[in-house]
């Protein structure tokens, strides 16, 4: 199974991505998570992304393009992978298409989850008081109003861009967890 999670900041892509590794045994492919990683490592692509990631903008294309097409190569992709993060603007699903095309591999879904800003706001304010070692840098009011503009401004077209070659499912991401991941497999079936 070959996925894209689609969604705003703390629609729940990452918990829908554990469920389905679970349920499909493919492996999530976060950018942020994998960008977070390299930042803590201090990796020149790290130290480069952290102060953009901490305003809630998008770091350089070439940079996560680069990440996905390594990181898909890897053995354990070979059973199928969730996308999580990405794409995330028009330039980096074209990327990926010709990326999957090069490599002969090819999306099943992707999978929109929707979900409210103001619902979005009070999720991310639970995340940020319950992580463990503190919250994301990224998580707080001024950065997640970023972060919510620019998914309105450069990854919500992307609705239209998979809706128009006929691969979206939307699932209403506001439900609870169970519901949500019920209604993702039902999309999928
Ligand atoms: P996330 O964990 O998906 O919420 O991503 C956290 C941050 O990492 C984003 O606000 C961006 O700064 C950066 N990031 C993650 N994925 C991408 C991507 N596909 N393109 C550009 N920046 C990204």
């Amino acid at each position: 199974m070959k996925l894209i999670l689609l969604g705003p900041p703390g629609a729940g892509k990452g918990t829908q991505a554990k469920i389905l590794e679970d349920k499909f045994g493919c492996v999530q492919l976060s950018t942020g998570d994998m960008l977070r990683a390299a930042a803590a490592a201090g990796t020149d692509v790290g130290k480069q992304a952290e102060t953009i990631m901490a305003r809630g903008d998008l770091v350089p294309d070439e940079i996560v393009v680069g990440i996905i097409s390594d990181r898909v190569d890897e053995p354990d992709c070979a059973k199928g992978f969730i996308l999580d993060g990405f794409p995330r603007n028009v330039a980096q699903a074209e990327a990926l298409d010709n990326m999957l095309g090069e490599k002969d591999l090819s999306l099943d879904a992707v999978v929109e989850l929707a979900v409210d800003d103001a619902i979005l706001v009070s999720r991310i304010e639970k995340r940020a008081a319950e992580t463990e070692g503190g919250p994301r840098a990224d998580d707080n009011v001024d950065a997640l109003r970023k972060r919510l503009e620019v998914y309105h401004a450069q990854t919500a077209p992307l609705i239209g861009y998979y809706g128009e070659k006929g691969v979206l499912k939307t699932v209403d991401g506001m439900a609870d967890i169970d519901e949500v991941s019920g209604e993702i497999a039902a999309a999928l079936s």
